[in-house]
């Protein structure tokens, strides 16, 4: 399992802004994703009112699916963009604060209180920040973090669950010598040590 050239790759945060002002978001979902749905009874594990995790959310529409079954879902997300169409797409009404812990960070939450999404960096949550979470939808987020940065991001996400939680991780296999992702090509064996 080689990554080979990957490992160097490094996409921007302006890079990523840039992708949502062009409306190049091929990796947003208007149905939702499939693995999702076949995979909810692994995620939910018979529990009901869960806090779940959606890191690097942009404007999945997941969010909306699990919001509606009763749970609590936080977001983060760097594009403003990608969090106000959210909220537009859905017709949900929100308002929107300052975070006090991150210098200009805000948080938008839904008027229902049930969804919370933080524009601002994955690095800069912490768990006194967001509290813990029962389960993580992880898709497009392992693969999109840059490779330099899976470590940390890894360790990051490993703080921000609860003992008994659910995480599911949807990834991509491919040969990383014919393409250069985003979204990158992260071999099982990594997964394995990444996160134990
Ligand atoms: N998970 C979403 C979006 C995947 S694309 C989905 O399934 O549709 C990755 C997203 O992460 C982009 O919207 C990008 O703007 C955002 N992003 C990239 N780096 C980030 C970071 N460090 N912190 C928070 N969001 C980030």
């Amino acid at each position: 399992s080689d990554i080979g050239s990957q490992k160097e790759r490094v996409v921007t945060e302006e890079e990523w802004l840039q992708k949502w002002e062009m409306g190049n978001i091929g990796f947003h979902k208007e149905q939702g994703h499939p693995l999702l749905q076949k995979y909810l009874d692994v995620l939910l594990n018979g529990r009901s009112g869960l806090r779940i995790f959606f890191p690097l959310c942009g404007k999945a529409v997941e969010m909306k699916w699990l919001a509606d079954m009763g749970h609590s879902v936080v977001g983060v997300e760097v594009s403003e963009q990608a969090v106000k169409e959210f909220f537009s797409e859905h017709s949900l009404p929100y308002c929107e604060e300052p975070v006090p812990e991150i210098s200009g960070a805000k948080m938008f939450q839904s008027t229902s209180g049930n969804i919370s999404l933080y524009c601002c960096s994955i690095y800069d949550l912490s768990s006194s920040i967001v509290g813990k979470f029962d389960g993580v939808w992880d898709r497009g987020a392992l693969v999109a973090v840059n490779p330099c940065d899976r470590q940390r991001y890894a360790s990051l996400m490993i703080s921000l669950v609860e003992k008994n939680s659910s995480y599911l991780l949807v990834t991509v296999s491919y040969d990383p010598n014919k393409h250069n992702g985003p979204p990158f090509y992260v071999p099982e064996s990594e997964i394995k040590s990444l996160f134990g």
